[in-house]
């Protein structure tokens, strides 16, 4: 999953950014409003914090371009105070959520995989799709019932898939959502991870879950 954090507070941006990574997340930080509006405007996201006290563009004005723009990506905001009115400011905006500081990082966390999972239509952690069943929360998967050991790379991907079911998603969207910038961008690694995730999901090549879209990329389908 790749995240925006927009947040000008240097300690708590880099707090968020180490423990999203820690949680498997790819995350771009920008640490003022127009940093941030380049960010939000260049790259997909799967979700987007922004803290709404925010130097060169305020993060009200800030999800009103985004918005404006057609970026659809859920957009939680960070509010200083507990202000009802920064918050009815923001969700009027076009955010989806608030946090108010101080928080917990796990409220945090939560509150980002609730948004993500709705925005793809799940309203339940646990996403099912045919035999398969990805628990969002335990990140455990299971396929007809029988867990299976995945890498925290190959759960990633069957996340990412999963949450975009029966849509071809190519290998730039998923390097772009699953891997950092410095990592090392060959396509060949995705068709490794793909290899090998087809291979634990399907032992048996009778299910076939991941279909190649040749020339395309990849489509997990929903039966
Ligand atoms: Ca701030």
């Amino acid at each position: 999953m790749r995240v925006l954090v927009v947040e000008d507070e240097k300690t708590l941006a880099q707090q968020l950014k180490e423990r999203l990574e820690g949680d498997g997340m790819v995350v771009d930080l920008a640490v003022d409003g127009r940093e941030g509006l380049y960010y939000g405007e260049e790259y997909d996201y799967d979700v987007a914090v922004v803290d709404l006290g925010l130097p060169e563009l305020d993060g009200v004005s800030l999800i009103e371009r985004l918005r404006r723009g057609e970026r659809r990506y859920p957009i939680l905001i960070l509010t200083a105070r507990d202000s009802w009115q920064d918050k009815v400011g923001g969700l009027e905006a076009g955010a989806d959520d608030y946090l108010a500081k101080p928080f917990h990082y796990e409220e945090l966390l939560a509150r980002l995989r609730a948004l993500v999972r709705r925005a793809s239509g799940f309203a339940s952690p646990v996403l099912r799709l045919g035999s398969i069943e990805l628990d969002t929360v335990a990140k455990e998967v299971k396929v007809g019932g029988g867990r299976i050991d995945l890498t925290a790379y190959e759960y990633n991907l069957l996340e990412y898939l999963m949450l975009h079911p029966n849509k071809v998603v190519s290998k730039t969207e998923l390097t772009e959502h699953l891997y950092a910038q410095d990592f090392e961008r060959d396509s060949n690694v995705i068709e490794v991870f793909v290899g090998r995730l087809r291979r634990k999901l399907d032992p048996d090549g009778e299910l076939r879950p991941i279909a190649t879209i040749r020339g395309q990329g990849y489509r997990l389908a929903t039966e």
